[in-house]
């Protein structure tokens, strides 16, 4: 950044006819359009994750044991949705789930892409491949998760965030549309597709907590459509840096024309007129820094953009 010398040669704040020289190039304030896309099944316990905000947990990456790397039937990295399980075990978190199954592997021919507790979500097996956790037609289309069971109510809405934002998430990575029932699926869903396995979860399992599965895709699409739009399950930006000391922060305005000039010093010290940009009225700039320059005091708004105090409200 270039600073200014003491030595500065001034000159006269800006003159009026220079200032219609601005005004097709004006920095407006920008509005945020940002869309926050909100659950629209009726439901309690979505309402109470959206409310607390629980932010999920990330996803872990922990290589298991599973040694079979076959693609799925479209291909490697080519899935067709997310199966969702649950692991019908009460009293097994999700990172003893994950050792069960790499000390059980081969031995039980059963293996899944991730298992997800209130806690964790550890994935354990690349999901551009194939596991063995439903049927072979199931298997050869869908990434598959499996939700930990939980004893209380707070700590199943929270391991309903972390679920919903794993199938969200791996539907974005392979550039899925949210579809329920088709590119979103419970194991249930799977026996009359395929008749291949008959288990009836997770929707059992939400049936004890008054949850369902259409409940359950309204928490994902908007985890979806949020992770979309604005890279986080809530549609919100991130919390934005503390504001700064209103001490330094000035409002300006031109009454004179829809936009405040801008000025800027040379090398030399001597003033010239910012002719691409300008402020928009009555909007607040922060200042870190004020000089005067032949008996007129100038805010510094960027690195070397100043306004006059003249504009100052
Ligand atoms: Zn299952």
């Amino acid at each position: 950044m270039v600073y200014l010398t003491n030595n500065i040669k001034g000159e006269s704040i800006i003159k009026k006819k220079n200032i219609f020289a601005l005004v097709s190039l004006i920095i407006l304030t920008t509005i945020s359009s940002l869309q926050t896309q909100t659950v629209k099944a009726d439901s309690q316990i979505n309402n109470y994750i959206i409310q607390n905000k629980f932010q999920p947990a990330s996803i872990e990456y922990h290589a298991g044991t599973f040694n079979v790397w076959q693609g799925y039937r479209n291909g490697v990295g080519k899935p067709e949705g997310v199966i969702v399980h649950e692991t019908a075990t009460p009293n097994v978190n999700a990172a003893q789930f994950v050792k069960s199954f790499d000390n059980n592997w081969p031995r039980l021919q059963t293996y899944v892409h991730a298992f997800v507790d209130d806690q964790r979500a550890i994935n354990i097996h690349s999901t551009d491949y194939l596991v063995w956790g439903a049927g072979p037609s199931a298997n050869s289309r869908y990434i598959q998760v499996e939700l930990c069971r939980v004893n209380n109510r707070d700590a199943f809405a929270r391991s309903l965030a972390n679920d919903a934002n794993y199938v969200a998430r791996k539907l974005i990575q392979y550039n899925l549309p949210d579809i329920p029932h088709k590119t979103v699926l419970s194991h249930k869903e799977t026996w009359p597709m395929f008749w291949e396995t008959n288990h009836q979860d997770p929707d059992s399992y939400f049936a004890a907590w008054g949850y369902d599965m259409n409940q359950f895709h309204a928490l994902i699409s908007m985890y979806y459509n949020n992770l979309k739009n604005s890279g986080n399950v809530y549609g919100t930006k991130p919390t934005p840096a503390p504001q700064p000391n209103n001490d330094h922060v000035i409002t300006v305005n031109n009454p004179k024309a829809t936009y405040v000039p801008l000025v800027t010093f040379k090398a030399d010290g001597t003033l010239e007129q910012v002719g691409n940009r300008a402020l928009a009225n009555n909007t607040p700039w922060f200042t870190d820094q004020s000089k005067t320059v032949n008996g007129v005091v100038y805010h510094r708004v960027a690195t070397n953009e100043w306004v006059a105090e003249t504009y100052k409200v």
